[in-house]
């Protein structure tokens, strides 16, 4: 094949919940279709293998326990790679926990700091209610403008510093914290969001933005031909009518 992207899963081990690493089954297969090859790596706690051959890079979400498990392992180099190679321009995809974890730190419910990768301006504090429920967003104009269904389940609250974009405004559920209005946060190539589980095969836009990003990026140019996407965009407009 002449084009090809490397992704790469990383925490594989410990952020993966609800089916989150389906995203890489769907990105894969939406790239296949269009005759561009997909590698995928897995880096679990304790890989030695470096960032630096990936063009996209997911990491799924966490419960608290796994949030705080992987600390140890993210400070041993692996929070200033991924710090680099998100001013790199590399593409992330980044969900809930794994979200969470780009910013300076979370704060548990119960109390517990932990202390995060500081690559992009925002914190996270444990509420005693969890956001639980299928919602909708709408993304801003630079990180595609397509409307996104997902189901979140979150305790913490997350506040994007002032000059920190969210990745869209709320359209129904929760989003960031419940009180603002915005959802996720948008920086570069960036992506973090609440929505869980395999997100992207029913926002297939939203899920070709991603692509065409990390394809610009390496080949400095991007044609990917449009796809049949009659059955993505039905189960799209399914959920989005029931939420
Ligand atoms: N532990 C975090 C929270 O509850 C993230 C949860 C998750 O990834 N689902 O906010």
């Amino acid at each position: 094949m002449e084009q090809e992207l490397k992704i790469c899963h990383l925490y594989p081990d410990v952020l993966n919940l609800y089916g989150d690493g389906g995203n890489i089954l769907c990105m894969k297969r939406r790239l296949l279709w269009r005759g561009v090859g997909a590698e995928v790596t897995k880096l679990p706690i304790g890989a030695s293998g470096s960032l630096a051959p990936y063009d996209l890079v997911f990491i799924g979400g966490g419960q608290d326990f796994e949030q705080q498990v992987l600390l140890e392992d993210l400070h041993r180099g692996r929070d200033r790679e991924i710090r680099a190679a998100i001013e790199d321009g590399v593409v992330f995809l980044t969900i809930c926990g794994g979200y969470q974890m780009m910013g300076h730190w979370y704060e548990t419910y119960d109390g517990k700091r932990c202390d995060f990768i500081g690559a992009i301006d925002l914190t996270t504090v444990g509420g005693k209610k969890r956001m639980i429920g299928n919602y909708k967003f709408a993304c801003t104009p630079s990180a595609g403008g397509s409307t996104v269904v997902g189901f979140e389940n979150h305790s913490g609250r997350t506040y994007l510093g002032a000059g920190l974009e969210p990745l869209g405004k709320v359209l129904a559920g929760f989003g960031n914290n419940g009180e603002d209005g915005t959802e996720g946060a948008h920086y570069k190539n960036l992506f973090g969001t609440y929505s869980h589980g395999p997100m992207l095969p029913k926002n297939p836009a939203f899920c070709d933005m991603l692509l065409a990003a990390a394809l610009e990026r390496k080949y400095g140019r991007c044609e990917l031909a449009p796809l049949d996407d009659a059955a993505e965009q039905a189960a799209h407009d399914e959920i989005s009518a029931r939420i």
